[in-house]
């Protein structure tokens, strides 16, 4: 166990790992009073050029872990910020060697949800709490104010709580951090977070596409469109960066930079893991797993360059009138937009009923509201429809959203209609107009799988006009059925 804190146990919080994301966190956490804060790194280089760039931020500097313990008051915290996966078990396996029971170990950086449940779980054999933190706002956010995800025990919220609210981005008034649920729910709740951002990316380059092959507008012309379209229900932080893309041009061509950018998208996994894990939760989250394949179709060049003369439609495509052709994708990408959240909040649902935390699915609208990539007005309808509503069972039919829908569906249909005639792939357009309408469908042909299951591998079926479970003789005579459990 270490020393008692002697009075040089300054710190009340410390930094672990100040790469870019620590360095601007702990930048951050020193610039709000009442902080004074520990930093610890590796490789000793990047603490002392973090220190001897920022004397203002009076930041305490430490040589090892033992240095590191020993500059924070109790109960210590520090929030680690390394390279998610090894790294972070590293640093847990050190700084539990150096803290003692009550203390508190952030991981800030992006874990898999289900790696937190196991961290939490070992690490609190030790008496010591670990709390998995979600951070969303890349490096502009750990500087200036992201919004922050927690999970972790009531305990470490309780001394946790103030500190982060002291460094989040703050949405009308209130800091964009909440306990969000124990152990994995923080990195849960960044993970679907990081899902819905992917859906809503594809969402506006789709619409891009469209309004440029449709009416032949330039990316300048199109970012002005996104400029617009920024003042209407679609303001957010993506629209707004997607007009300053379209605009940015380059200075080797001299053409627009979008065009000179090699259209194959990449991926850091949280989609994926978004879209693994609704697979095991059984949760439809379509428009986000269109977004994820999206960028796996585009980073398949051998494929695309040997389909590349498959053919398309016979006839070329262009709109007749382009401003209703541009306000038809607009509706196209708000309804499909409604659809992504809607999925993505079913997702948070059934990851908290599954591992039993109690997530306020309104707070997290709220803390997303500012700090993260995805936020947006928008978010503040969605905490309307929760505190509303807070049984609501599937957001796209609480009353704003139903009528938002309502309002759009007849351009959204146009859209997709029209971007299969081209022959221009609208793939998170199209699923979620197939998931809508597959939702409000009075009746699917479900029924018909059910007959097909119930054929090849006698999986039963239910009847409409009966209960009990029923299985039918398909190759005797049709009118035998047998039934099984409750129904005899
Ligand atoms: P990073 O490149 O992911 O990681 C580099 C840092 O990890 C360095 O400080 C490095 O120390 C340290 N590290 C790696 N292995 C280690 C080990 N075994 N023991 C101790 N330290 C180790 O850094 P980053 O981009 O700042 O991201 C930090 C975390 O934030 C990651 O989990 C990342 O996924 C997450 N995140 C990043 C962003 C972003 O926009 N970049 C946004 C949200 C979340 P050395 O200097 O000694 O090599």
């Amino acid at each position: 166990m270490p020393d008692q804190p002697t009075k040089e146990a300054a710190a009340n919080i410390g930094v672990v790992g100040l790469a870019v994301m620590g360095s601007n966190l702990a930048r951050n956490l020193a610039s709000r009073e009442g902080n004074t804060v520990a930093v610890y790194n590796r490789s000793y280089e990047r603490t002392d050029l973090l220190v001897s760039e920022h004397p203002e931020a009076g930041f305490i500097p430490a040589q090892s872990y033992e240095e590191f313990a020993a500059a924070l008051s109790k109960p210590r915290t520090a929030i680690i910020m390394v390279q998610a996966g090894r790294g972070t078990d590293a640093v847990i396996d050190e700084l539990s060697k150096v803290f003692e029971p009550g203390d508190i170990i952030v991981d800030g950086g992006n874990a898999l949800f289900t790696d937190t449940i196991r961290r939490e779980k070992a690490v609190r054999e030790t008496g010591i709490n670990f709390v998995g933190a979600g951070i969303s706002g890349g490096e502009e956010g750990a500087l200036n104010g992201p919004s922050i995800m927690p999970g972790g025990s009531a305990e470490a919220w309780q001394t946790l709580g103030p500190i982060l609210r002291s460094i989040a981005a703050i949405a009308e008034g209130e800091p964009c951090v909440t306990h969000v649920g124990t152990d994995g729910a923080g990195h849960f709740v960044k993970m679907i977070h990081n899902g819905i951002e992917y859906a809503d990316m594809l969402l506006i380059a789709v619409a891009y596409d469209l309004i440029g092959r449709g009416t032949g507008k330039s990316p300048a012309e199109i970012a002005d469109i996104f400029t617009a379209w920024n003042k209407t229900e679609l303001e957010s932080y993506l629209i707004e960066i997607t007009a300053e893309v379209l605009k940015q041009v380059d200075a080797k061509t001299g053409k627009p930079l979008v065009d000179v950018i090699l259209d194959q998208a990449g991926a850091k996994g949280t989609g994926a893991w978004t879209v693994q894990t609704a697979l095991d939760l059984g949760i439809p989250v379509s428009g986000i797993a269109e977004a994820v394949f999206a960028r796996s179709l585009s980073s398949k060049p051998k494929q695309r360059e040997a389909a590349a003369d498959l053919p398309g439609p016979s006839e070329s495509w262009t709109v007749d009138d382009p401003d209703t052709f541009i306000e038809d994708v607009r509706l196209a990408l708000y309804a499909s937009k409604i659809i992504a959240y809607s999925q993505g909040f079913d997702e948070i649902v059934a990851g908290a009923e599954e591992y039993s935390w109690d997530i306020k699915k309104g707070e997290i609208a709220k803390i997303w509201r500012a700090g993260c990539i995805i936020r947006a007005q928008f978010l503040n309808r969605i905490s309307d429809a929760y505190s509303d509503d807070p049984g609501l069972v599937a957001l796209l039919t609480a009353p704003y959203f139903r009528d938002a829908i309502a309002g759009a569906q007849e351009s959204w249909r146009r859209v997709v209609g029209t971007a299969a005639a081209a022959g221009i792939p609208s793939p998170a357009f199209s699923s979620s107009l197939s998931y809508y309408d597959g939702l409000r469908a009075d009746r699917l042909p479900a029924a018909l799988i059910q007959g097909q299951r119930d054929f090849f591998g006698a999986h039963t079926y239910k009847r409409v006009d009966q209960d009990g479970i029923f299985h039918t003789l398909w190759s005797g005579d049709r009118s035998e059925i047998e039934t099984a459990g409750s129904s005899h």
